[in-house]
C-alpha cells in the first residue's frame, strides 16, 4: 500500500491511498493524522472508500506534514564514512530537524541568501507507525509503518560552523520528502534498494541500502532507548557517498537545477532550485 498526503483547495490537506493512477481520500488531514489513529490504521486504510482524484499531477505535501519529531542519521553508509575520512561509529550520530523544514516531493527548493553551499543528500527515510520505548532491534522493524525518501538538504557553511549540525539542516522550507509512505511487505523493508541523486542530467549519488551501518531497526532501537517513538515520528537513515561538499573541489547548488532523489520502490522526489524572491521594496 502507498499512502500519501495530498494539498487540496484553500490550504487544507488530506491523507490519501494510491490506487494506480488515481488516490482515494481517506479521512484524515494526513497520513500522520491517519498513524495517530491507533492500531488497525491499515486495515482501515486499505478498506476504505472515499473520493478518488487522478494520481497525475496531484499536488504532494510532505507524506508527514507534522511529525512530533524528526530525527537523521550521519554517517551512516560505508562510502560516505570513507568519503569524509571518518572512522565507522561505535554508536549512531542523530541530529534533528523541525517540521517547518519540510516540503513535498515536487516543491521548489529555495536557495537561501544566507548560504553559499547548499548540498544534496539522498537518504532512506522510514516513518514510524506505533508507539515504542526500548524497543529491542530485532522487534523494531513492526513498529515501522513504511518507508520514504527524503533528501537532507544541507547548508554545510552553516552546518560547519560550530560542532552542532542542526543550523545547517534545518532550514525553513529545505527537505523534500515523499512522494508516498510503501509500506514495508511491498519493498522488503527497503532492505537493499539503490539510492540516487542527481543534480540535472548528472548522478551524483549511487549506492544500496545494504551499505548502511546501522539498520532501520537498529537506529529504532537506539532512539527508543532515549526517547519514545510516536506514529508519524520521521526517521532520515543517512545519505551515501557523493554529497558535493566532499567534491574537489565542492560543488553546491545553484537556481535553476533540479535535484531528483531516486530509490527503487519508492519512486522519486524532483525539485527545482530557485532563487530567493526578493523582499518587497520598504521592507
Ligand atoms: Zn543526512
Amino acid at each position: 500500500m502507498r499512502l500519501g498526503t495530498i494539498r487540496l483547495d484553500e490550504g487544507a490537506t488530506a491523507a490519501g491511498r494510491l490506487d494506480e493512477d488515481r488516490i482515494t481520500l481517506l479521512p484524515y488531514e494526513d497520513v500522520g493524522a491517519l498513524l495517530a489513529s491507533g492500531p488497525g490504521w491499515r486495515e482501515r486504510a486499505e478498506g476504505a472508500d472515499g473520493r478518488p482524484v487522478p494520481a497525475s499531477g496531484a499536488d504532494l505535501a510532505p507524506v508527514t506534514p507534522h511529525p512530533e519529531k524528526i530525527l537523521c542519521v550521519g554517517v551512516n553508509y560505508r562510502d560516505h564514512i570513507a568519503e569524509v575520512g571518518a572512522e565507522p561509529p561505535e554508536h549512531p550520530t542523530i541530529f534533528a530537524k523541525y517540521a517547518r523544514s519540510l516540503i513535498g516531493p515536487y516543491d521548489d527548493i529555495t536557495l537561501p541568501t544566507g548560504s553559499d553551499a547548499v548540498d544534496w543528500e539522498v537518504e532512506l527515510g522510514v516513518v514510524i507507525g506505533e508507539t515504542v520505548r526500548d524497543v529491542r532491534a530485532d522487534r523494531a522493524w513492526d513498529a515501522i509503518a513504511g518507508y520514504t525518501i527524503v533528501n537532507d538538504i544541507s547548508m554545510r557553511d552553516w552546518q560547519f560552523r560550530t560542532s552542532q549540525f542542526l543550523q545547517g539542516k534545518t532550514f525553513e522550507a529545505s527537505t523534500p520528502v515523499g512522494p508516498y509512505l510503501v509500506t514495508p511487505d511491498e519493498v522488503g523493508h527497503a532492505r537493499a534498494c539503490v539510492l540516487t541523486c542527481a543534480v540535472d542530467d548528472d548522478v551524483m549519488q549511487k549506492s544500496v541500502t545494504s551499505e548502511l551501518v546501522f539498520s532501520a531497526a537498529e537506529i529504532i532501537s537506539y532512539i527508543s532507548s532515549f526517547i519514545t517513538l510516536v506514529p508519524g515520528d520521521l526517521i532520515a537513515t543517512g545519505t551515501p557517498g557523493g554529497v558535493g561538499g566532499a567534491r574537489k573541489p565542492p560543488v553546491y547548488l545553484a537556481p535553476g537545477q533540479t535535484v531528483t532523489s531516486r530509490i527503487d520502490g519508492l519512486g522519486e522526489l524532483v525539485n527545482r532550485c530557485v532563487a530567493p524572491t526578493p523582499a518587497p521594496a520598504g521592507r
